[in-house]
């Protein structure tokens, strides 16, 4: 199975979709899950410390007897406790996943951090410099908190995870515009909520009329899921997505093969986002 991967701003490669350990997995026993993940072939898995699961992360990787190599790995940095560090904090994840470097660390939430962003994205900046992660990035953070950091760094941002799908897509414009500029990759979480939590709303029509067709011109099955990944694939954006079913992962991973939307289809779905304003992760985000 091929996996294309994104040019990050530190001339990094990453798979541009993952396999997600957050939500439905938070606190779980993810062996199984990941190990089906990595046997369908995701070879990018998306971690967290506060996920509280990454240990078992480790055992799903040494099971899948895939060469460290092959797997790119991405954890996220929660909140600190006292007198710990960026870097105490990703040896302490390091050692649960029975690693010596990871290849992305994300700083999870800016509120977890308030008042200190710039000395945290330091933190993060010496666990690069230390080997400990080929690259760096944020998730969940504003326009303003990006410039905060940007103000001191001598690594910008490679990264910033958010909740992306085509209903957030103009409250994302002056997000989307800053990662243009710092040539900063978007990582889409919820990037199936209008079709998997937003039902009913102005995406569905449009997205099945695509489905349709495309489905027609490939001769095979084709989901309203893998219209919406095509979607964000096209736009160079990062996806981090997940599945208990071992026939969806395959289906995410098939996105890969299905014909491109043109460019009116693109327009189509911008077009009946923009009719409805819907975030469905609010507790990740800083509120509007
Ligand atoms: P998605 O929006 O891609 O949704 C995936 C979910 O949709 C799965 O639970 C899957 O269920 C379900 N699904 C897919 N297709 C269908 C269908 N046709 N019908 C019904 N259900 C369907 O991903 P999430 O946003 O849930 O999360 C992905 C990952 O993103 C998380 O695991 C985490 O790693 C990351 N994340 C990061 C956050 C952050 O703050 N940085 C916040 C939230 C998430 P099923 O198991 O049945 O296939």
């Amino acid at each position: 199975m091929h996996v294309s991967t994104l040019t990050l701003n530190d001339g990094n490669k990453v798979p541009w979709i993952a396999f997600g350990t957050g939500t439905a997995l938070y606190r779980q026993d993810v062996r199984h899950p990941v190990s089906l993940a990595i046997q369908s072939g995701f070879n990018h898995l998306d971690g967290a410390q506060e996920y509280e699961n990454e240990e078992f992360l480790d055992a799903a990787i040494v099971a899948s007897g895939k060469p460290r190599s092959e797997l790119y790995i991405t954890t996220k940095l929660g909140t600190l406790q006292a007198g710990a560090t960026p870097k105490s904090a990703l040896e302490e994840s390091l050692r649960k996943l029975q690693l010596n470097h990871i290849d992305l660390y994300l700083i999870h939430h800016p509120k977890s951090h308030v008042g200190r962003l710039k000395e945290v994205w330091k933190g993060m900046e010496e666990t690069k410099n230390a080997g400990l992660t080929k690259s760096i990035g944020v998730s969940n953070f504003t326009p303003d908190n990006l410039r905060e950091i940007l103000e001191d760094a001598t690594i910008p941002p490679a990264v910033n995870q958010l909740e992306v799908h085509p209903y957030l897509l103009n409250a994302l414009q002056l997000n989307l515009a800053l990662h243009k500029q710092y040539n900063i990759v978007t990582s889409s979480y919820g990037a199936l909520s209008p079709l998997v939590r937003g039902e009913g709303g102005p995406l569905d029509p449009v997205v099945e009329n695509i489905r349709a067709r495309l489905e027609r011109t490939r001769g095979t099955p084709v989901s309203g899921g893998q219209v919406l990944l095509k979607f964000l694939q096209q736009k160079n954006i990062l996806v981090v997505t997940t599945s208990s079913k071992a026939q969806r992962m395959d289906e995410y991973l098939d996105t890969e093969n299905i014909p491109d939307l043109i460019p009116e289809e693109i327009q189509e779905i911008e077009a009946a986002g923009a009719k409805l304003h819907r975030r469905f992760f609010p507790r990740c985000w800083p509120p509007e």
